[in-house]
């Protein structure tokens, strides 16, 4: 606490990221990103553009992008709101829906933990749902009568750290159930294998759909992140980011991320690579003895019975291995394992042999 800081800093609890370490020969599994790089058209637009033009203000609006992505989605442009990576596209969100007095916003107990950070940041009233014992989401939770309404629900699915996912028709209920509240997916991981709620749009306009570039676009250092709503709810986010910075993304993040989405054949290729190795290690891993929970996305949530989850992140990292471990009680025994390329899952099982013989 310093005095002259703001009074709500001493109550707030930023979230941690997981560590960029330099370590030689690091094996970085630690924060979900794809190891298989960005498709090779983004570079050539980024270089294309590394030029003069970069004295001019980047599109405020992102016109390009907004309409590259609205056609992909079989959208509207004005069913479309990009940000500067998804994390400020929900800080938006928090700041346009979800600032309603004294009405809480739920969301489940294990999820991505920048939620009740932002919960802190911006007053709102968090109630944190307990999942089920096997870590699933139950719907009925979310749907049942409330006085007051919740001002909002928010969750990511598939669910972070878990990896576990709803079907559209459960999400579908959820948005169905609660129509005073705007519904929030964070679908970061939902190109690995789980079904997307974007089509959902069209018919709750409740409804708010959150992707990133980040994670099966490869693209988590370009910052690019956007959501899909009907037109009022992204008129909503369109002031709030209007009162907050005209420029979120820059003209290189804009380029990059439209050569990105053109390139389909580059995003299933390498999307059908990553869920083919999680196959693959997750028999590794079940062969070891872990447990594994079904996972739709680009990492997995594993436990082994014989050592806790701080010793086995310690150990792999003796090994150059980083892996995420949360403190958090119900999930402290647990790793979060990025999925990686068959080689580097590999490297991970092997290490996993040593620590688990010896
Ligand atoms: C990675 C991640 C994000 C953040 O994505 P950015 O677009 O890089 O900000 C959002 N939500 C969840 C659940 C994530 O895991």
């Amino acid at each position: 606490m310093n005095t002259l800081w703001s009074d709500h800093l001493d109550r707030l609890t930023p979230y941690v990221p997981g560590e960029q370490v330099a370590i030689p020969g690091l094996l970085k599994l630690n924060t979900n990103e794809n190891p298989y790089g960005p498709s090779p058209r983004v570079r050539e637009a980024l270089v294309a553009l590394a030029d003069d033009r970069l004295r001019l203000y980047p599109d405020p609006e992102a016109h390009a992008l907004t309409d590259a992505l609205a056609h992909h989605f079989s959208l509207t442009p004005d069913q479309v709101f990009v940000g500067n990576g998804s994390d400020e596209v929900l800080a938006h969100v928090f700041n346009a829906f979800f600032r309603r007095g004294d009405r809480a916003l739920w969301m489940p107990d294990i999820t991505y933990s920048f939620y009740t950070t932002y919960g802190q940041l911006f007053d709102v009233p968090c109630r944190e749902i307990p999942l089920a014992d096997d870590f699933s989401l139950r719907v009925a939770d979310y749907t049942a009568a409330a006085d007051p309404e919740p001002c909002g629900v928010l969750f990511a699915n598939p669910n972070a750290p878990t990896g576990r996912a709803l079907s559209r028709d459960q999400v579908a209920e959820i948005a169905r159930a609660r129509p005073d509240s705007v519904v929030v997916v964070d679908e970061a991981y939902v190109d690995f294998g789980a079904e997307s709620a974007v089509a959902l749009v069209a018919h709750h306009p409740n409804l708010v759909v959150i992707q990133t570039f980040s994670k099966s676009r490869a693209l988590a250092g370009l910052r690019v992140g956007f959501a899909v709503a009907q037109p009022p709810l992204i008129e909503a986010l369109r002031r709030v980011k209007d009162s907050f910075n005209s420029y979120p993304l820059g003209t290189l993040a804009q380029a990059g991320a439209v050569a990105a989405l053109q390139d389909v054949a580059w995003f299933e290729h390498t999307c059908r690579a990553i869920m083919d190795a999680r196959t693959g290690l997750v028999r590794d891993l079940v062969a070891l003895g872990f447990e594994v929970l079904p996972s739709h996305a680009n990492f997995l949530f594993v436990r082994h019975g014989a050592q806790t989850g701080e010793t086995l992140a310690a150990r792999l990292r003796e090994q150059a291995i980083l892996v995420r471990h949360f403190r958090s009680p119900r999930v402290a025994d647990f790793l979060r394992i990025t999925v990686g390329t068959p080689a580097q899952c590999a490297r991970l099982r092997d290490a996993f042999e040593r620590i688990l013989a010896g």
